[in-house]
């Protein structure tokens, strides 16, 4: 199946082949609270080719402890389309707020909860981390 999203501006589009929408990841950390402006990053992990993108595409990267994310941005708008990071190997992580249907994608599983703002409550029986999961643990919540 191909789903489709876009930038804010609409200069970056991109598909995404997929078999159904990947499964769907809240994320809770500071980065995520601050690169969002919001409360916090909802994410996929989808394998790194899965995403044709079309557009004036900009990059941002940075390290931390010793993690390097690279960053694919809107030239034009910069909203934030996906990232690599190298603690994922051949993986991408999707924005999952630019898909087209982005309403149709509820997270399975929330990270980071060490940091969750209080007064956001999560629904009963999704798995939970303090941090980051374990990569078996996660892809087990994620993937089954
Ligand atoms: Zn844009
Ligand atoms: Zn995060």
């Amino acid at each position: 199946m191909i789903f489709t999203g876009q930038c804010r501006c609409a200069a970056v589009t991109y598909q995404l082949d997929m078999d159904a929408l990947p499964a769907v990841y809240a994320c809770h950390c500071l980065h995520c609270q601050t690169l969002s402006g919001s409360a916090f990053a909802l994410h996929a992990l989808l394998p790194e080719d899965a995403l044709r993108v079309d557009g004036p595409v900009t990059e941002y990267a940075y390290a931390v402890d010793g993690v390097q994310s690279h960053h694919q941005l809107c030239g034009v708008c910069h909203t934030r389309i996906s990232n690599t990071t190298t603690a994922a190997p051949g993986m991408r992580v999707l924005r999952v707020g630019t898909l087209d249907n982005s309403q149709a994608a509820a997270p399975v599983a929330h990270i980071w909860v060490s940091r969750k703002q209080a007064w956001l409550t999560l629904p009963d029986g999704l798995p939970t981390w303090p941090h980051s999961p374990t990569p078996q643990a996660f892809a087990q919540a994620l993937f089954g």
